[in-house]
């Protein structure tokens, strides 16, 4: 399967030492070189341009080398790279903070920093067992959650994983043990079936004495299966988390800046958390960077009681370029009309993708805001496929049965009809998939 540019596409000082994301070092799948990657294009080592289709995992939402969010790195950088956060403060950490709490949930007034996902999601598990602590119910610590979510590979993040594809069983008893329920069935945009909440109401009153949280992304379940469920799930689960003493923790780090059509997921159902993640497109694809928010009522609790202290604190908690350039990418976000971006990419392919039910590969055909997911019956051939989208000149990364897009926001309607045509038509081959 070797062709000419492979000696250039495909590094072996990479292949023999560098490890990527879920990959063997012995029998690693292709990794592409890329020299540069600019607005929707990302262009190889050989040169060939391929049209962006994944976002770098939801992040690269206004696409790649912008000049708005170069020039406040830039800017930053001449001030200061980093100061530790400890005792010390900034600008770029406090417009931030400004910044953001007039786009969250108007109970959210306290923020904390944080440096991925993952970590956000470990702070907000321990600020939920915290304030239990605090509460004086020290034995509420355990968590319970819904299958098919993700929420990241750290310890405490993959222990709330979907069991299944999180890989629960490799790691075995040293994983602490959380309370699954179904993944809610009913669809966002189908007929809400009362009794998709009787699992959680079930769980939630067997086990709430030891249960300090809720935790759950809201209305999308990205990397666990690109599921799209139905608001009243939420109304309902906020419900539950009220009567039984609960915290509601939404994971919102795919979701948020726009990607589900909202500016964040919670708007769709009205529900507020108690907590809530935010990250990935968070500084517009250009730097790890992550915040925890929560109520007063949460933030007081915890520093109310013994230690007086939430017990956390990231060598680079607040880092300064990151806090600017997350800055520079919500103000350009808010500044050229996303909603109407997002819709026009939702309604392209809604239309683009229906031809995709057709097909005997495809099992489901979902869009919501700028998400597309075509389902398959059959596992995909991974390297296969992905070699085949490469040919066609277009990024999409598939995995198990989901081939699915999510472009960046400012990809033109041509760009995005590449996407999906080179979708339609890569899923349709019958060798791409697994035996
Ligand atoms: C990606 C993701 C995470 C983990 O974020 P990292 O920055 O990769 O640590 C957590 N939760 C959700 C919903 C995600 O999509």
């Amino acid at each position: 399967m070797l062709t000419h540019s492979d000696s250039i596409l495909f590094d072996t000082f990479d292949h023999d030492h560098l490890w990527h994301p879920y990959t063997s070092t012995t029998n690693p799948l292709p990794t592409y070189k890329v020299r540069s990657a600019e607005g929707c294009t990302i262009t190889l080592e050989d040169g060939t341009q391929l049209i962006e289709g994944m976002s770098s995992w939801w992040c690269a939402v206004h696409g790649y080398n912008h000049p708005v969010l170069n020039r406040a790195i830039e800017e930053q950088l001449q001030k200061m790279a980093h100061v530790m956060f400890g005792g010390l403060t900034h600008d770029p950490a406090i417009e931030l903070g400004r910044l953001l709490l007039r786009l969250v949930p108007d109970n959210m007034q306290k923020i904390f920093y944080a440096d991925s996902g993952s970590v956000a999601v470990e702070v907000a598990l321990k600020m939920a067992v915290q304030y239990q602590y605090a509460c004086g119910r020290p034995e509420k610590n355990n968590f319970v959650t819904i299958r098919s979510g993700y929420h990241g590979d750290t310890w405490n993040a993959m222990s709330v994983c979907d069991p299944v594809t999180g890989m629960h069983s490799l790691f075995g008893s040293a994983l602490p043990v959380r309370h699954f329920v179904p993944a809610p069935q009913s669809r966002f945009d189908g007929v809400w079936d009362e009794h998709d909440i009787e699992p959680l109401r079930q769980t939630i009153e067997a086990h709430h004495r030891h249960l300090a949280a809720l935790i759950l992304e809201p209305i999308v379940q990205g990397a666990g299966g690109m599921r799209f469920y139905h608001p009243n799930y939420l109304r309902e689960a906020e419900k539950l988390c009220r009567q039984y003493g609960l915290l509601l923790i939404f994971d919102e780090i795919a979701t948020g800046f726009g990607r589900t059509g909202k500016l964040f997921a919670w708007e769709h159902a009205g529900v507020k958390p108690d907590i809530m993640c935010i990250g990935k497109a968070l500084t517009g694809g250009y730097m790890t960077f992550s915040a925890v928010l929560t109520t007063d009522q949460v933030a007081g609790t915890i520093s109310a009681h013994e230690p007086h202290a939430f017990m956390h604190g990231p060598t680079f908690m607040g880092n300064p370029m990151a806090c600017a350039v997350a800055k520079a990418s919500i103000e350009l976000l808010l500044s050229y009309g996303w909603q109407e971006k997002v819709a026009r990419i939702e309604e392209q392919m809604r239309r683009e993708l229906a031809p995709a039910r057709a097909l005997p590969q495809v099992a489901d055909v979902r869009v919501l805001g700028a998400i597309g997911v075509l389902e398959t019956h059959q596992p995909v051939n991974m390297a296969r496929m992905q070699r085949r989208f490469v040919e066609e000149g277009i990024w999409v990364r598939p995995f198990g049965r989901l081939v699915y897009i999510m472009p960046p926001f400012i990809i033109r309607p041509e760009e995005l009809s590449r996407l999906t045509e080179g979708l339609l038509k890569i899923v349709a081959e019958p060798e791409n998939y697994s035996e």
